[in-house]
């Protein structure tokens, strides 16, 4: 379970999360949606520290980190163990590309978390076979397709054995052809019962696979609710605008 609360971060004099709160229930799909520019970002790239807020507070299952403004944080062991609970999705993949994909798939349970090797192993090909890679684990990968990297980003991430997945439009950047095979590893994912907050601007994805919607603008949530209902019926007039782009 996630609890975001009071959160605030701002770049030099540019606000841009004002107030965040936001509960996510163990096991729940959140799509995050929002016009450029409006803070989804910096509001998932805050829950992996990669962005330290000047204030609230986030709790990720037993973890809670306080901001008080000083950015300062705790030691570095907190902040790995923290990090460690959140798995990162990004749009463009950052594979590392002297590696092959099953090396990659082993690295961070390996240096991060110790793992014996041949643990690491199994567990990179269980994770590989999963995604529909088992073909492809001694291959480097400037011989993957888009989705192919990006379903390896997902299985390297689901190494670390995280508590949420974070995805920030993982689909953005990959040919049209290619998004589908992306999308249904994610939709796999969520029907195991991961939890997952997800960046992106496939509508139809959210409306199917998500449970909860959230639209941001300009560094607030200004509408949430089941993401049915905020598609078909967005009660706010900005969701409405926004929405009806996708169209
Ligand atoms: P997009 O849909 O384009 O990805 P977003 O909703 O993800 O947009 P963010 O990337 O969170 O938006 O950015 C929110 C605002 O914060 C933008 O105005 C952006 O320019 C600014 N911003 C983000 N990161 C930094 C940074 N490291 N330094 C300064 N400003 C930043
Ligand atoms: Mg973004």
């Amino acid at each position: 379970k996630i609890e975001i609360s009071g959160l605030r971060k701002q770049f030099g004099d540019l606000v841009v999360l004002r107030d965040i709160n936001l509960k996510v229930e163990a096991g729940a799909v959140i799509a995050l949606i929002g016009p450029s520019g409006s803070g989804k970002s910096t509001l998932l790239r805050c829950m992996n520290l990669l962005v330290v807020p000047e204030g609230g507070r986030i709790r990720i299952g037993d973890d809670v980190f306080a901001f008080d403004g000083s950015a300062k944080l705790p030691g570095v062991r907190e902040q790995a163990r923290f990090r460690s609970n959140t798995g990162m999705v990004f749009q463009h993949f950052n594979l590392f590309p002297h590696m092959t994909v099953l090396q990659n798939v082993m690295e961070g349970p390996l240096s991060v978390k110790n793992m014996p090797k041949a643990e690491a192993d199994a567990l990179a090909r269980r994770l590989l076979d999963k995604v529909g890679l088992s073909d492809k684990v001694d291959v480097f990968p400037n011989k993957l397709s888009g989705g192919q990297k990006q379903r390896v980003a997902i299985a390297r991430a689901l190494a670390m054995e995280p508590s949420v997945m974070l995805f920030d439009e993982a689909t953005s950047a990959l040919d049209p052809e290619l998004v589908g095979e992306v999308l249904n590893v994610m939709r796999a994912l969520a029907a195991e019962g991961m939890t997952m907050i997800i960046v992106t601007h496939e509508i139809g994805f959210a409306r199917e696979v998500a449970d909860r919607l959230v639209f941001m603008r300009d560094g607030v949530i200004v509408e949430e609710g089941p993401a049915r209902e905020v598609i078909d019926n967005p009660k706010e007039e900005a969701t409405r605008a926004f929405l009806s782009h996708f169209h």
